[in-house]
C-alpha cells in the first residue's frame, strides 16, 4: 500500500516510509491510496473470529509489502491479546470496553501496534529513539506499548507538575528503554521541543529520531480492528436485527479513533451511523451544524483527554468524503456535553444500570441517549477509558472510593525515575546524544 499526503504537495510512500516519517513534509496527513473492500464471507465469518485473526484480515492490505504476512501475524498476536468485551448497559445500548490493556486506555492498541512496526523497521539498522511529548495519556500508553522493544528507546518529555499521580507513574517507573524527562515548562513547551528536535541537522546526522504521536498511520489505523471486532459481538446478541441497525458513539479529542471507524465503514462494515461526541472543545460539532470550521485554544474539562482545539486527525474525516460537508453529515451526527451533563450521566447510570461510566465514555453514551430514538437503531458507545483512571473525578461524584485495576495497582509501589531539564533546546539534545552514545 501507498500513502498520499492529504494536501498533496509530498510524493507518495510506502507503510514503512509514512510510518518513520510519520508526517508529510507538506504538513497533510498520510492517507491509503486506497481502501480494500472487504467480501461477504469475510462479514459472515467475522462474528466468530479471534482477534488476532481478525485483526490480521482487516490491516493486512495496508501494511504490505513492508511487513510479510507471517509478520503481521506475529504482531497481531502479541498486540490484540487484552480482551475487549462488549457489555449490555440498557436496552439497546451497549458498551464496548477499549480499556483491559495495560494503561487502561483504547491508546495501548495502536501505541502497542506501532511500536512492533518500528521494530520490525529498526532491527536491521541502528537503533531508534522515539521522541515523544505528552500531557498525560499518550506518555502512558508510548511507554507500555514500547517498553522491552529490542533497539527502540524512549524518551517522553512531560510538563513537571502537570500530570496526574497515576499518569506519572506509569510512565516513569519502566526503566528498561523508557526515559522520562520532567520539562519545567507547559505541555506545549515540550511539545514545541520535540518540534525543535526533529528538525535539528545534528541530531539527524547522529541518531534516527521517529516520532509516536497520534497521526502517525501505525498508531491510527489499528484502531479500526476494534469496530469490526464490536460488530461481530453486537450480531451475536442481537442476530435478529438487520445487520446495519447500529450507530456508535466515538468520545473524541484528535479524531483519530472515530476517523478509524469511518475507514472501517468504507471498507464495508455495515454500521449506518457515527456520532462525533465530545466535551466543551467542540469545533466538530459546530462544523457539522454550521459548515464553518474554525479551531480555537482548547478548554480545561472533566474529560481531559478530549480538551483539543484543534482537531489533528480531522483532515482525514474530510479526505474519505471528498471534503463534502453533506456526505459527512448523512453519517456522521454531532454532540458534546458539559461537566455537569457528564457527572450526571456518571451519577445516574451507576443508579439505573450499575455501570460506572468514565468521563470520555459518558459523553458518548448521553450522545446515543440523544440521538437513538430518531436514528431508530441500537447503539455501542465506546468506553475509551477504565473509570479509575479518573480516581478523584469518580470518587468525588459517586461519594465512593473506586477500585484501582490490576494494571494501575502494579505502578503503584515501584520508584519514580526520571531526569529534569529547563524548557531549553540544548539540554534536551544534551540529554538525546548522551543517551544515544550509550545505546551504541
Ligand atoms: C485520547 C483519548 C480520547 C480521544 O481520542 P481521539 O482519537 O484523539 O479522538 C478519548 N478518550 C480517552 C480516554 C483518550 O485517552
Amino acid at each position: 500500500m501507498k500513502y498520499y499526503s492529504t494536501n498533496r504537495q509530498s510524493p507518495e510512500l510506502s507503510f514503512k516510509e509514512a510510518v518513520i516519517k510519520g508526517l508529510p513534509l507538506d504538513k497533510g496527513l498520510f492517507f491509503p491510496e486506497r481502501v480494500p473492500e472487504l467480501p461477504p464471507s469475510f462479514f459472515e465469518a467475522l462474528p466468530d473470529m479471534e482477534l488476532p485473526e481478525l485483526a490480521f484480515q482487516v490491516l493486512k492490505e495496508f501494511t504490505a509489502p513492508d511487513i510479510a504476512a507471517d509478520q503481521l501475524r506475529a504482531i497481531c498476536n502479541e498486540v490484540f491479546t487484552f480482551p475487549i468485551p462488549l457489555v449490555k448497559v440498557e436496552k439497546g445500548i451497549y458498551s464496548l470496553e477499549l480499556f483491559h490493556g495495560p494503561t487502561c486506555a483504547f491508546k495501548d492498541v495502536g501505541a502497542r501496534f506501532m511500536s512492533r512496526c518500528l521494530q520490525a523497521f529498526a532491527t536491521k539498522g541502528k537503533p531508534v529513539t522515539v521522541l515523544v511529548a505528552t500531557s498525560g495519556d499518550t506518555g502512558s500508553a508510548v511507554a507500555n506499548g514500547f517498553l522491552g522493544v529490542e533497539n527502540i528507546e524512549v524518551v517522553i518529555l512531560y510538563p513537571k507538575g502537570g500530570v496526574s499521580e497515576i499518569q506519572e507513574m506509569q510512565f516513569t517507573t519502566l526503566g528498561q528503554n523508557i526515559r522520562a524527562v520532567a520539562v519545567e515548562g507547559t505541555f506545549d513547551d515540550c511539545q514545541s521541543l520535540v518540534k525543535q528536535a526533529f528538525s535539528d541537522p545534528e541530531l539527524a546526522k547522529e541518531m534516527q529520531l521517529s516520532s509516536a504521536n497520534s497521526i502517525n498511520v501505525a498508531r491510527w489505523l489499528p484502531q479500526m480492528v476494534y469496530y469490526f471486532y464490536a460488530w461481530g459481538q453486537w450480531k451475536k446478541l442481537e442476530h435478529t436485527r438487520p445487520a446495519e441497525e447500529l450507530t456508535i458513539s466515538v468520545p473524541s479529542g484528535n479524531f483519530g479513533n472515530l476517523a478509524a471507524g469511518l475507514i472501517a465503514r468504507k471498507m464495508g462494515l455495515p454500521i449506518t451511523y457515527f456520532i462525533a461526541a465530545t466535551n466543551r472543545n467542540k469545533v466538530v460539532p459546530d462544523y457539522l451544524e454550521s459548515g464553518v470550521y474554525s479551531p480555537v485554544p482548547s478548554v480545561a474539562t472533566i474529560a481531559n483527554a478530549m480538551d483539543v482545539g484543534s482537531p489533528n486527525n480531522f483532515p482525514r474525516i474530510q479526505e474519505m468524503f471528498g471534503n463534502n460537508l453533506e456526505a459527512i453529515q448523512q453519517v456522521v451526527k454531532g454532540f458534546w456535553a458539559d461537566d455537569e451533563e457528564v457527572k450526571a450521566a456518571i451519577k445516574e447510570t451507576e443508579a439505573k444500570d450499575d455501570y460506572v461510566l468514565d468521563p470520555h465514555g459518558a459523553i458518548a453514551y448521553l450522545a446515543l441517549k440523544k440521538y437513538l430514538p430518531a436514528l431508530h437503531t441500537t447503539g455501542i458507545f465506546l468506553e475509551t477509558a477504565h473509570p479509575a483512571k479518573f480516581k478523584q473525578s469518580i470518587d468525588e461524584i459517586l461519594g465512593g472510593d473506586i477500585a484501582l485495576p490490576e494494571q494501575l495497582q502494579a505502578f503503584l509501589n515501584r520508584p519514580k525515575q526520571s531526569a529534569s531539564i529547563k524548557n531549553d533546546f540544548t539540554m534536551l539534545s544534551d540529554l538525546l546524544k548522551e543517551q544515544n552514545k550509550v545505546n551504541a
